[in-house]
């Protein structure tokens, strides 16, 4: 490149970090903004007192694909981060049995023995059938949809007998399990994406095939040490990072992002401009509203968006013995289901997802001690509740309900330090759309070219990143989102740049 284009960056999440990674090693001039004082974004970490939590992300699905992100720099996930391959992969709770779910099949096998009458034979066609259907769809995931040419392609009409269009993961599951709990243990996934399995297109199905295929893995220090990595090589390729430095507004002449405006009034010029802050969240604050046709205030409300989570980091001067993910079923699961997606109201007897990481990795807490997070699931903030009421009632909630599903009567006594996320804190202090913590719903509607574009088709000289964009929510699927961006602003300007090699795993 004669002059180094230069690529200013909204928002240091792993959409952004990602992006700046690539396109720092291609040789452009990379300056990623966010407002926060340290970078990650809802993978940053929260720290109280010596412990040490995730915000967001727990879960390393499809490690290959960070590790692809490091490789096309030149550079080995391993010599910047530690990882731990968990198996078990996570406990799993009912109101009368427990399940362990793991990646080693004959455990697994025998785990699904033990627990069902129907035993293990339909996880052997499960694993069959959609391993066949990941690997149909998994080369269409990783395409850019940015246009209707790039959208009809071999690997689409290949793929598509099997999309199962009208059907949904919990239905699709039909296919290999009776017991409606063992439908369960292949289906919560759904959540990761903040949907209800009864709703969740059926080729999601495939994110429970990718724990069992590839496994499930936890980074030293936490899932935030990625971000901290990412940005180390930003740094060490001449990116430059800035924190504390909040966007005000992107710098649009006649439908083309110029660059952006900082809080503070700066202007910073930029030959593209990548958004990484939430999707609707940005079109909403850092657009005027009369600037966009597709994407306006009044369609944006009209778009579907995930649930919200309730979030509780509790610092524990006791070592609990809980596994390192444990997921505990509401009693009356679909009931909470749906109140959390249709009701859009609060329930007593909830679902709840705790990490006690710090059973396998020491460096989250003082020796003898816990660092719990506890996540539960939530409406959005269309739900009109009013969190300053039920912030304290719904902490006294989930005390309640941890002691009574664990052996943890004494917990409140041990309670050293402790932050909560409201699915409001959400929405005014992460600037996430409506508290949609896992952002625009994934609803076959709001899929492939019908989710917002990477090479962002309202705007010239502007592409997105994140959860908010294709593929989706996910660090792996945000990691895809950053290299299609990549890619495509590299052969904008002509700049050569590496694939993946996909055969090794897929
Ligand atoms: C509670 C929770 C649990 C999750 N668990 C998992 C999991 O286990 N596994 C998994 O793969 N995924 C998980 N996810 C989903 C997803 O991986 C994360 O949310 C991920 O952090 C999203 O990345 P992102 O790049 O899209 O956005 P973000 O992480 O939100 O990053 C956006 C960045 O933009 C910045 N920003 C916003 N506005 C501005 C502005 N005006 N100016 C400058 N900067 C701005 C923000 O500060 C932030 O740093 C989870 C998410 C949540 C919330």
């Amino acid at each position: 490149m004669p002059k180094k284009k230069h690529i200013v960056i909204v928002g240091a999440g792993p959409g952004g970090l990602c992006a700046g990674m690539l396109l720092s090693q291609r040789g452009f001039k990379v300056t990623l903004f966010d407002k926060n004082p340290e970078v990650g974004g809802r993978n940053r970490p929260i720290r109280l007192n010596d412990h040490v939590f995730d915000t967001g992300p727990t879960f390393l699905l499809m490690k290959h694909v960070l590790d692809e992100m490091f490789e096309l720099c030149g550079k080995r996930s391993s010599d910047y981060l530690e990882f731990f391959k968990l198996d078990p992969m996570y406990r799993l709770v009912f109101d009368d049995q427990s399940v362990d779910v793991y990646s080693d099949r004959d455990k697994m096998r025998a785990e699904l023995q033990r627990a069902f009458p129907e035993g293990s034979a339909g996880f052997d066609r499960y694993l069959e059938q959609e391993g066949k259907r990941f690997r149909k769809l998994y080369p269409c995931i990783k395409r850019n949809y940015s246009s209707l040419s790039a959208f009809f392609s071999l690997e689409l009409i290949k793929a598509l007998p099997y999309l199962a269009l009208n059907h949904s993961v919990f239905s699709n599951l039909g296919r290999y399990f009776k017991a409606e709990k063992m439908r369960l243990i292949f289906s919560f996934q759904s959540k990761y994406l903040g949907m209800s399995p009864w709703q969740c297109p059926a080729l999601f199905t495939m994110l429970s095939y990718l724990e069992h295929e590839y496994g499930i893995y936890h980074v030293k220090g936490g899932l935030n040490r990625i971000a901290a990595a990412m940005a180390q090589v930003i740094t060490e390729q001449g990116g430059t990072l800035h924190t504390h430095s909040p966007v005000q507004s992107l710098i649009i002449d006649n439908k083309i992002a110029k660059g952006v405006r900082l809080q503070d009034g700066t202007e910073i010029a930029a030959d593209e401009v990548i958004i990484n802050a939430d999707f609707a969240y940005a079109m909403t604050h850092l657009v005027k509203p009369d600037e966009l046709k597709q994407h306006s205030p009044e369609r944006l409300k009209k778009m579907e968006y995930s649930c919200s989570t309730f979030m509780l980091y509790l610092a524990l001067d006791k070592r609990y013995d809980l596994p390192h993910h444990t997921i505990v079923f509401a009693d009356d699961y679909k009931t909470n289901i749906s109140n959390i997606f249709h009701n859009k109201a609060l329930s007593d007897d909830f679902s709840f997802y705790v990490q006690n990481a710090c059973v396998t990795d020491s460096s989250l807490a003082p020796e003898g001690q816990s660092s719990l997070y506890v996540l539960v699931p939530m409406p959005n903030n269309i739900s009109g509740v009013n969190w300053d009421e039920q912030c304290a009632i719904m902490r006294e909630k989930v005390l309640d309900m941890l002691a009574k599903r664990f052996d943890m009567a004494d917990l409140r006594s041990h309670i050293s330090a402790e932050k909560i996320i409201t699915p409001q804190d959400w929405e005014s202090n992460e600037n996430v759309f409506l508290g949609a913590t896992f952002s625009l719903s994934h609803k076959f509607s709001q899929l492939l070219y019908w989710r917002p574009h990477n090479q962002f088709q309202e705007l010239g000289h502007c592409y997105l990143v994140g959860g908010g964009t294709h593929p989706g929510s996910g660090l792996p699927t945000i990691y895809e989102s950053a290299r299609i961006s990549a890619d495509l602003i590299c052969q904008k300007h002509g700049v050569s740049f590496a694939t993946p090699d996909r055969g090794k795993w897929l």
